[in-house]
Protein backbone atom coordinates (compact mmCIF):
# COMPACT_ATOMS: atom_id res chain seq x y z
CA UNK A 1 0.00 0.00 0.00
CA UNK A 2 1.01 3.70 -0.84
CA UNK A 3 -0.38 6.72 0.39
CA UNK A 4 -1.84 8.79 -2.57
CA UNK A 5 0.89 11.14 -4.50
CA UNK A 6 0.79 14.54 -4.40
CA UNK A 7 3.92 15.69 -6.40
CA UNK A 8 5.27 13.90 -9.11
CA UNK A 9 8.72 14.20 -11.47
CA UNK A 10 9.54 12.67 -14.84
CA UNK A 11 12.04 11.67 -16.37
CA UNK A 12 12.48 11.69 -19.93
CA UNK A 13 15.49 10.03 -22.19
CA UNK A 14 16.15 9.35 -25.53
CA UNK A 15 14.25 11.02 -28.22
CA UNK A 16 12.18 14.07 -28.98
CA UNK A 17 9.00 11.84 -28.96
CA UNK A 18 10.04 10.68 -25.40
CA UNK A 19 10.31 14.45 -24.69
CA UNK A 20 6.88 15.09 -25.79
CA UNK A 21 5.31 12.27 -24.47
CA UNK A 22 6.87 13.64 -21.55
CA UNK A 23 4.78 16.75 -21.07
CA UNK A 24 2.01 14.85 -21.81
CA UNK A 25 2.10 12.83 -19.20
CA UNK A 26 2.90 16.14 -16.75
CA UNK A 27 0.44 17.52 -18.00
CA UNK A 28 -2.33 15.21 -17.17
CA UNK A 29 -0.91 14.27 -14.22
CA UNK A 30 -1.19 18.49 -13.06
CA UNK A 31 -5.03 18.04 -14.40
CA UNK A 32 -5.41 15.13 -11.87
CA UNK A 33 -4.33 17.60 -8.85
CA UNK A 34 -0.70 16.49 -8.55
CA UNK A 35 1.95 18.99 -8.84
CA UNK A 36 5.36 18.79 -10.54
CA UNK A 37 8.80 18.86 -8.58
CA UNK A 38 11.81 20.33 -10.20
CA UNK A 39 14.18 17.52 -11.09
CA UNK A 40 16.58 16.31 -8.71
CA UNK A 41 13.58 17.08 -6.02
CA UNK A 42 12.22 14.33 -3.85
CA UNK A 43 8.48 13.52 -5.47
CA UNK A 44 6.18 11.26 -4.27
CA UNK A 45 5.87 9.84 -7.90
CA UNK A 46 8.65 9.04 -10.28
CA UNK A 47 7.75 8.54 -13.61
CA UNK A 48 10.58 7.10 -15.58
CA UNK A 49 10.10 7.40 -18.88
CA UNK A 50 12.90 5.37 -20.49
CA UNK A 51 14.55 4.67 -23.98
CA UNK A 52 15.44 0.79 -25.40
CA UNK A 53 16.88 2.04 -28.59
CA UNK A 54 20.73 1.16 -27.87
CA UNK A 55 22.47 -1.16 -25.16
CA UNK A 56 21.91 -2.21 -21.64
CA UNK A 57 18.59 0.39 -21.83
CA UNK A 58 16.90 -2.12 -19.26
CA UNK A 59 19.91 -2.72 -17.12
CA UNK A 60 20.00 1.03 -17.16
CA UNK A 61 16.79 1.22 -16.21
CA UNK A 62 16.37 -0.53 -13.77
CA UNK A 63 19.62 0.84 -12.13
CA UNK A 64 17.97 4.56 -12.33
CA UNK A 65 14.78 2.86 -10.44
CA UNK A 66 17.27 1.18 -7.89
CA UNK A 67 18.46 4.84 -7.26
CA UNK A 68 15.15 5.72 -5.91
CA UNK A 69 15.41 4.35 -2.60
CA UNK A 70 15.74 6.99 -0.24
CA UNK A 71 18.53 7.40 2.29
CA UNK A 72 15.97 6.11 5.59
CA UNK A 73 14.66 3.63 3.07
CA UNK A 74 11.61 4.57 1.98
CA UNK A 75 11.22 5.19 -1.89
CA UNK A 76 8.53 6.95 -4.24
CA UNK A 77 5.91 5.16 -6.41
CA UNK A 78 7.69 4.63 -9.41
CA UNK A 79 6.23 4.09 -13.12
CA UNK A 80 8.57 2.82 -15.50
CA UNK A 81 6.90 3.87 -19.15
CA UNK A 82 8.75 4.84 -22.22
CA UNK A 83 10.16 1.81 -24.34
CA UNK A 84 11.77 -0.61 -22.07
CA UNK A 85 8.31 -0.80 -20.11
CA UNK A 86 7.20 -1.65 -23.26
CA UNK A 87 9.44 -4.01 -24.05
CA UNK A 88 9.77 -5.72 -20.69
CA UNK A 89 5.58 -6.11 -19.52
CA UNK A 90 5.14 -7.88 -16.88
CA UNK A 91 9.08 -9.07 -16.49
CA UNK A 92 9.76 -5.24 -14.95
CA UNK A 93 7.77 -6.28 -11.89
CA UNK A 94 9.87 -9.42 -11.49
CA UNK A 95 13.17 -8.04 -11.42
CA UNK A 96 12.61 -4.97 -9.88
CA UNK A 97 10.24 -5.64 -6.39
CA UNK A 98 10.22 -0.89 -6.41
CA UNK A 99 8.00 -0.98 -9.65
CA UNK A 100 4.76 -0.25 -9.12
CA UNK A 101 3.06 0.63 -12.34
CA UNK A 102 4.93 -0.57 -15.81
CA UNK A 103 3.05 1.84 -18.58
CA UNK A 104 3.83 1.62 -22.40
CA UNK A 105 4.46 4.50 -24.80
CA UNK A 106 1.12 4.24 -26.26
CA UNK A 107 -0.53 3.90 -22.41
CA UNK A 108 -0.04 6.16 -20.59
CA UNK A 109 -3.27 8.49 -20.89
CA UNK A 110 -4.54 5.71 -18.40
CA UNK A 111 -1.66 6.73 -15.84
CA UNK A 112 -4.21 8.14 -13.31
CA UNK A 113 -6.23 5.34 -13.23
CA UNK A 114 -3.13 3.12 -12.57
CA UNK A 115 -1.78 5.46 -9.67
CA UNK A 116 -5.26 5.00 -8.05
CA UNK A 117 -4.60 1.28 -8.15
CA UNK A 118 -1.06 1.46 -7.48
CA UNK A 119 -2.44 3.22 -3.99
CA UNK A 120 -4.21 0.29 -3.19
CA UNK A 121 -1.35 -2.21 -3.14
CA UNK A 122 -1.93 -3.12 -6.95
CA UNK A 123 1.07 -3.43 -9.50
CA UNK A 124 -0.37 -2.40 -13.17
CA UNK A 125 1.14 -3.44 -16.22
CA UNK A 126 -0.40 -1.50 -19.39
CA UNK A 127 1.44 -2.46 -22.87
CA UNK A 128 -1.57 -2.47 -24.94
CA UNK A 129 -1.39 -0.70 -27.92
CA UNK A 130 -4.88 0.10 -28.92
CA UNK A 131 -6.27 1.47 -31.86
CA UNK A 132 -8.01 3.94 -29.94
CA UNK A 133 -5.63 6.99 -30.40
CA UNK A 134 -4.05 7.81 -26.72
CA UNK A 135 -4.30 11.14 -27.99
CA UNK A 136 -8.14 11.58 -27.76
CA UNK A 137 -7.81 10.93 -24.08
CA UNK A 138 -5.16 13.68 -23.11
CA UNK A 139 -6.09 16.81 -22.19
CA UNK A 140 -5.66 20.16 -24.54
CA UNK A 141 -1.98 21.71 -24.14
CA UNK A 142 -2.23 25.32 -21.91
CA UNK A 143 1.51 25.69 -21.65
CA UNK A 144 4.20 25.68 -24.45
CA UNK A 145 7.71 27.04 -24.49
CA UNK A 146 8.82 28.81 -27.54
CA UNK A 147 9.92 25.68 -29.58
CA UNK A 148 7.39 23.18 -29.11
CA UNK A 149 7.56 19.14 -30.18
CA UNK A 150 3.84 17.85 -31.30
CA UNK A 151 3.84 14.40 -32.36
CA UNK A 152 1.66 13.93 -35.68
CA UNK A 153 2.93 10.30 -36.49
CA UNK A 154 3.76 7.37 -34.36
CA UNK A 155 5.58 3.78 -34.94
CA UNK A 156 7.12 2.44 -38.08
CA UNK A 157 6.32 -0.42 -40.59
CA UNK A 158 10.33 0.01 -42.13
CA UNK A 159 11.97 -3.11 -39.92
CA UNK A 160 15.72 -1.71 -40.44
CA UNK A 161 17.64 -5.13 -39.37
CA UNK A 162 19.06 -3.21 -36.52
CA UNK A 163 16.47 -1.48 -34.93
CA UNK A 164 13.71 -2.00 -31.99
CA UNK A 165 11.20 0.78 -32.44
CA UNK A 166 8.56 -1.24 -34.81
CA UNK A 167 8.93 -3.71 -31.68
CA UNK A 168 8.47 -1.01 -28.97
CA UNK A 169 6.07 1.82 -30.64
CA UNK A 170 4.51 -0.70 -32.76
CA UNK A 171 2.88 -0.26 -36.42
CA UNK A 172 3.00 3.26 -38.36
CA UNK A 173 -0.28 5.50 -36.92
CA UNK A 174 -0.90 9.15 -38.51
CA UNK A 175 -3.11 10.94 -36.08
CA UNK A 176 -5.67 12.87 -37.86
CA UNK A 177 -5.21 16.44 -39.22
CA UNK A 178 -7.73 18.47 -37.90
CA UNK A 179 -6.47 17.34 -34.41
CA UNK A 180 -3.25 18.05 -35.06
CA UNK A 181 -3.95 21.44 -36.27
CA UNK A 182 -5.84 22.09 -33.02
CA UNK A 183 -2.75 20.81 -30.89
CA UNK A 184 -0.85 23.35 -33.06
CA UNK A 185 -3.24 26.30 -32.68
CA UNK A 186 -3.37 25.56 -28.94
CA UNK A 187 0.40 25.70 -28.50
CA UNK A 188 0.21 28.98 -30.54
CA UNK A 189 -1.84 30.39 -28.08
CA UNK A 190 0.02 29.28 -24.97
CA UNK A 191 3.12 31.25 -26.56
CA UNK A 192 4.50 28.51 -29.03
CA UNK A 193 6.40 30.60 -31.92
CA UNK A 194 7.87 27.32 -33.64
CA UNK A 195 6.58 23.75 -33.76
CA UNK A 196 8.29 21.20 -34.57
CA UNK A 197 6.74 18.27 -35.83
CA UNK A 198 7.69 14.58 -34.66
CA UNK A 199 7.40 11.10 -35.67
CA UNK A 200 9.69 8.06 -36.11
CA UNK A 201 8.69 8.52 -39.92
CA UNK A 202 7.67 11.57 -39.87
CA UNK A 203 7.34 12.48 -43.55
CA UNK A 204 5.27 9.04 -43.95
CA UNK A 205 2.42 11.47 -42.18
CA UNK A 206 -0.74 10.89 -44.10
CA UNK A 207 -4.20 11.42 -43.34
CA UNK A 208 -7.44 11.28 -45.92
CA UNK A 209 -5.25 12.13 -48.89
CA UNK A 210 -3.30 14.39 -47.51
CA UNK A 211 0.74 14.63 -46.71
CA UNK A 212 3.45 15.84 -44.71
CA UNK A 213 3.68 18.97 -46.95
CA UNK A 214 -0.24 19.77 -47.35
CA UNK A 215 -0.13 19.30 -43.05
CA UNK A 216 2.54 21.86 -43.00
CA UNK A 217 1.15 24.13 -45.33
CA UNK A 218 -1.90 24.59 -43.20
CA UNK A 219 -0.51 24.79 -40.14
CA UNK A 220 1.68 27.65 -41.88
CA UNK A 221 -1.49 29.51 -41.89
CA UNK A 222 -1.75 29.48 -37.81
CA UNK A 223 -1.14 33.02 -36.59
CA UNK A 224 1.40 33.49 -34.03
CA UNK A 225 3.29 30.52 -35.03
CA UNK A 226 6.90 32.24 -37.24
CA UNK A 227 8.59 28.14 -37.36
CA UNK A 228 7.72 24.98 -38.49
CA UNK A 229 10.30 22.08 -38.43
CA UNK A 230 9.78 18.67 -38.87
CA UNK A 231 11.83 15.56 -37.80
CA UNK A 232 12.67 12.28 -38.30
CA UNK A 233 12.50 11.63 -41.94
CA UNK A 234 13.17 8.45 -43.97
CA UNK A 235 15.16 8.99 -47.16
CA UNK A 236 12.90 6.98 -48.90
CA UNK A 237 9.65 9.25 -47.88
CA UNK A 238 11.47 12.54 -48.97
CA UNK A 239 8.06 13.07 -51.96
CA UNK A 240 8.58 16.20 -54.37
CA UNK A 241 5.77 18.00 -52.82
CA UNK A 242 7.64 17.70 -49.65
CA UNK A 243 10.76 19.33 -51.29
CA UNK A 244 8.88 21.77 -52.87
CA UNK A 245 7.49 23.17 -49.76
CA UNK A 246 10.66 24.24 -48.44
CA UNK A 247 11.37 26.66 -51.31
CA UNK A 248 7.49 28.16 -51.16
CA UNK A 249 6.53 28.04 -47.31
CA UNK A 250 8.25 30.84 -45.63
CA UNK A 251 7.65 29.56 -42.38
CA UNK A 252 9.09 26.19 -42.94
CA UNK A 253 12.80 26.59 -41.98
CA UNK A 254 16.06 25.43 -43.97
CA UNK A 255 16.52 22.52 -42.01
CA UNK A 256 16.25 18.56 -42.96
CA UNK A 257 17.53 16.11 -40.24
CA UNK A 258 17.61 13.28 -42.88
CA UNK A 259 19.57 9.83 -41.42
CA UNK A 260 21.39 8.27 -43.63
CA UNK A 261 23.46 5.91 -41.63
CA UNK A 262 25.88 4.48 -43.81
CA UNK A 263 27.59 5.35 -46.94
CA UNK A 264 28.02 1.67 -48.47
CA UNK A 265 25.11 0.33 -50.13
CA UNK A 266 26.25 -3.02 -49.08
CA UNK A 267 25.62 -2.13 -45.89
CA UNK A 268 22.24 -0.03 -46.50
CA UNK A 269 21.16 -3.19 -48.12
CA UNK A 270 21.82 -5.38 -45.17
CA UNK A 271 20.21 -2.81 -42.97
CA UNK A 272 17.02 -2.94 -44.61
CA UNK A 273 17.23 0.72 -45.75
CA UNK A 274 15.34 0.80 -48.16
CA UNK A 275 17.34 3.97 -50.15
CA UNK A 276 20.78 3.73 -51.55
CA UNK A 277 23.58 6.43 -51.65
CA UNK A 278 22.59 7.39 -55.18
CA UNK A 279 19.04 8.16 -54.14
CA UNK A 280 20.44 9.74 -51.05
CA UNK A 281 22.12 12.10 -52.71
CA UNK A 282 19.91 13.01 -55.39
CA UNK A 283 17.21 13.85 -52.67
CA UNK A 284 19.67 16.19 -51.04
CA UNK A 285 20.60 17.73 -54.08
CA UNK A 286 16.68 18.05 -54.99
CA UNK A 287 16.27 20.20 -51.60
CA UNK A 288 19.28 22.37 -52.37
CA UNK A 289 17.90 23.15 -55.48
CA UNK A 290 14.55 24.33 -54.01
CA UNK A 291 16.20 26.05 -50.75
CA UNK A 292 19.74 26.49 -51.58
CA UNK A 293 20.66 27.59 -48.26
CA UNK A 294 19.15 24.20 -46.41
CA UNK A 295 21.44 22.57 -43.09
CA UNK A 296 21.19 18.89 -43.74
CA UNK A 297 21.39 16.70 -40.60
CA UNK A 298 21.87 12.98 -40.60
CA UNK A 299 22.15 10.04 -37.76
CA UNK A 300 25.04 7.46 -39.19
CA UNK A 301 25.55 3.74 -37.40
CA UNK A 302 29.20 2.35 -37.33
CA UNK A 303 30.01 -1.09 -37.15
CA UNK A 304 26.99 -2.52 -38.44
CA UNK A 305 27.53 -6.20 -38.34
CA UNK A 306 30.01 -7.22 -41.56
CA UNK A 307 31.05 -3.51 -41.91
CA UNK A 308 34.65 -3.61 -43.62
CA UNK A 309 36.75 -0.63 -43.72
CA UNK A 310 35.74 -0.12 -47.25
CA UNK A 311 32.32 0.28 -46.26
CA UNK A 312 33.43 2.92 -43.52
CA UNK A 313 35.39 5.11 -45.72
CA UNK A 314 32.42 4.89 -48.19
CA UNK A 315 30.55 6.44 -44.55
CA UNK A 316 33.30 9.04 -44.30
CA UNK A 317 32.90 10.23 -47.82
CA UNK A 318 29.10 10.89 -48.30
CA UNK A 319 29.89 13.21 -44.77
CA UNK A 320 31.96 15.33 -46.94
CA UNK A 321 29.71 14.99 -50.17
CA UNK A 322 26.81 16.31 -48.37
CA UNK A 323 28.99 18.48 -46.16
CA UNK A 324 26.30 17.97 -42.98
CA UNK A 325 25.75 20.75 -40.67
CA UNK A 326 25.33 18.73 -37.61
CA UNK A 327 24.92 14.54 -37.18
CA UNK A 328 24.91 12.29 -34.72
CA UNK A 329 26.88 9.00 -34.74
CA UNK A 330 26.25 5.88 -32.55
CA UNK A 331 28.04 2.62 -31.93
CA UNK A 332 25.96 -0.24 -33.53
CA UNK A 333 24.12 -1.70 -30.50
CA UNK A 334 22.50 -5.35 -31.07
CA UNK A 335 19.26 -5.06 -30.01
CA UNK A 336 17.70 -8.62 -28.48
CA UNK A 337 15.19 -9.73 -31.09
CA UNK A 338 16.15 -7.51 -34.05
CA UNK A 339 17.67 -9.42 -37.19
CA UNK A 340 20.98 -7.94 -36.96
CA UNK A 341 21.76 -9.15 -33.42
CA UNK A 342 22.03 -12.94 -35.06
CA UNK A 343 24.19 -11.68 -38.12
CA UNK A 344 27.63 -13.46 -38.46
CA UNK A 345 30.60 -10.68 -38.55
CA UNK A 346 29.62 -8.49 -35.52
CA UNK A 347 32.18 -5.90 -35.75
CA UNK A 348 34.48 -5.66 -32.30
CA UNK A 349 34.25 -3.16 -29.97
CA UNK A 350 37.18 -1.60 -30.37
CA UNK A 351 37.61 -1.52 -33.94
CA UNK A 352 33.77 0.07 -33.60
CA UNK A 353 35.31 2.86 -30.86
CA UNK A 354 37.81 3.58 -33.47
CA UNK A 355 35.52 3.89 -36.66
CA UNK A 356 33.50 6.36 -34.04
CA UNK A 357 36.27 8.77 -33.16
CA UNK A 358 37.54 9.52 -37.04
CA UNK A 359 33.84 9.28 -38.08
CA UNK A 360 32.98 12.37 -35.40
CA UNK A 361 36.07 14.23 -36.44
CA UNK A 362 34.95 14.40 -40.00
CA UNK A 363 30.91 15.14 -39.02
CA UNK A 364 33.13 18.56 -36.71
CA UNK A 365 34.98 19.20 -40.31
CA UNK A 366 31.69 19.84 -42.18
CA UNK A 367 29.82 21.33 -39.26
CA UNK A 368 32.64 24.03 -38.56
CA UNK A 369 32.38 24.73 -42.48
CA UNK A 370 28.78 24.84 -42.40
CA UNK A 371 28.65 27.58 -39.43
CA UNK A 372 31.83 29.50 -40.69
CA UNK A 373 29.33 29.79 -44.33
CA UNK A 374 27.01 31.49 -41.95
CA UNK A 375 29.04 34.14 -40.27
CA UNK A 376 28.04 37.48 -41.33
CA UNK A 377 24.21 36.42 -42.45
CA UNK A 378 21.88 38.83 -41.12
CA UNK A 379 19.02 36.91 -40.26
CA UNK A 380 16.49 36.07 -37.19
CA UNK A 381 17.03 34.24 -34.21
CA UNK A 382 14.05 32.46 -31.67
CA UNK A 383 14.99 32.96 -27.96
CA UNK A 384 14.89 29.92 -25.89
CA UNK A 385 17.01 30.67 -22.71
CA UNK A 386 18.84 32.00 -20.53
CA UNK A 387 22.66 31.70 -21.01
CA UNK A 388 25.72 31.49 -18.54
CA UNK A 389 27.21 34.62 -18.39
CA UNK A 390 24.95 37.68 -17.22
CA UNK A 391 22.62 39.19 -19.93
CA UNK A 392 23.75 36.16 -22.51
CA UNK A 393 20.51 34.61 -24.39
CA UNK A 394 20.37 31.48 -26.11
CA UNK A 395 17.98 30.92 -29.44
CA UNK A 396 18.16 29.17 -32.66
CA UNK A 397 19.34 30.38 -35.94
CA UNK A 398 17.09 29.29 -39.03
CA UNK A 399 19.75 26.42 -39.31
CA UNK A 400 19.03 25.36 -35.97
CA UNK A 401 22.39 26.69 -34.43
CA UNK A 402 22.88 27.57 -31.65
CA UNK A 403 23.15 31.45 -31.15
CA UNK A 404 24.46 33.22 -28.03
CA UNK A 405 24.10 37.00 -27.78
CA UNK A 406 23.43 39.38 -24.87
CA UNK A 407 19.98 40.83 -25.14
CA UNK A 408 17.43 41.93 -22.57
CA UNK A 409 14.46 40.15 -24.05
CA UNK A 410 13.13 37.17 -22.80
CA UNK A 411 12.87 33.36 -24.42
CA UNK A 412 9.51 33.47 -27.41
CA UNK A 413 11.43 36.65 -28.54
CA UNK A 414 11.81 36.51 -32.33
CA UNK A 415 15.08 38.71 -32.82
CA UNK A 416 16.90 40.42 -35.90
CA UNK A 417 20.48 39.37 -35.59
CA UNK A 418 23.71 39.72 -37.00
CA UNK A 419 26.02 36.02 -36.51
CA UNK A 420 29.25 37.26 -35.75
CA UNK A 421 30.88 34.70 -35.98
CA UNK A 422 31.04 31.00 -35.69
CA UNK A 423 32.39 28.04 -33.30
CA UNK A 424 32.40 24.19 -34.17
CA UNK A 425 29.35 24.04 -31.83
CA UNK A 426 26.99 27.81 -31.53
CA UNK A 427 27.53 30.88 -33.34
CA UNK A 428 27.75 34.20 -31.65
CA UNK A 429 25.33 37.12 -32.61
CA UNK A 430 24.63 40.33 -32.85
CA UNK A 431 21.28 42.70 -32.46
CA UNK A 432 20.70 44.66 -35.67
CA UNK A 433 19.88 48.11 -34.57
CA UNK A 434 16.68 48.15 -34.57
CA UNK A 435 16.33 45.44 -31.64
CA UNK A 436 19.62 46.63 -29.79
CA UNK A 437 19.17 46.88 -26.19
N1 LIG B 1 13.30 6.66 -38.19
C1 LIG B 1 14.55 7.29 -38.21
C2 LIG B 1 15.32 6.79 -39.44
O1 LIG B 1 14.87 5.99 -40.15
O2 LIG B 1 16.43 7.17 -39.62
C3 LIG B 1 15.37 7.07 -36.99
C4 LIG B 1 14.74 6.83 -35.66
S1 LIG B 1 15.84 6.02 -34.53
C5 LIG B 1 14.85 6.15 -33.13
C6 LIG B 1 17.12 7.19 -34.25
C7 LIG B 1 18.51 6.73 -34.61
O3 LIG B 1 18.98 5.77 -33.68
C8 LIG B 1 18.64 6.03 -35.94
O4 LIG B 1 18.66 6.91 -37.01
C9 LIG B 1 19.91 5.25 -35.80
O5 LIG B 1 21.02 5.99 -36.25
C10 LIG B 1 20.01 5.02 -34.30
N2 LIG B 1 19.81 3.60 -33.98
C11 LIG B 1 18.68 2.89 -34.08
N3 LIG B 1 18.90 1.60 -33.72
C12 LIG B 1 20.21 1.51 -33.41
C13 LIG B 1 21.06 0.44 -32.99
N4 LIG B 1 20.59 -0.79 -32.84
N5 LIG B 1 22.36 0.72 -32.75
C14 LIG B 1 22.84 1.97 -32.90
N6 LIG B 1 22.10 3.00 -33.30
C15 LIG B 1 20.80 2.79 -33.55
FE1 LIG C 1 14.02 2.31 -36.83
FE2 LIG C 1 14.39 2.13 -39.45
FE3 LIG C 1 11.97 2.62 -38.46
FE4 LIG C 1 13.87 4.51 -38.36
S1 LIG C 1 12.96 3.63 -40.22
S2 LIG C 1 12.48 3.90 -36.70
S3 LIG C 1 15.66 3.29 -38.00
S4 LIG C 1 13.11 0.75 -38.20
Amino acid sequence: MQSTPRTFRIKSFGCQMNVYDGERISELLTDTGLAAVADGEDADLVVLNTCHIREKAAEKAYSDVGRLKREDGSRPMIALAGCVAQAEGAEAKRRSPMIDIVVGPQAYHRLPKMVAQATRGDRPVDTDMPAISKFDALPARRRAAPSAFLTVQEGCDKFCTYCVVPYTRGAEISRPRADIVAEARALADAGAKEIVLLGQNVNAWEHEGHDLADLIREIARIDGLERIRYTTSHPADMSDPLIAAHGEVEKLMPYLHLPVQSGSNRILKAMNRSHTTETYLRTIEKMRAARPDVAISGDFIVGFPGETEEDFEATLRIVDAVGYAAAYSFKYSARPGTPAAIMEDQVAPDIMDDRLQRLQARIARTQLAFNRSTAGRETQVLIERRGRRPGQMIGRSPWLQSVHLQTGSEPGAMLDVTLTSAGPNSMTGALRQKDAA
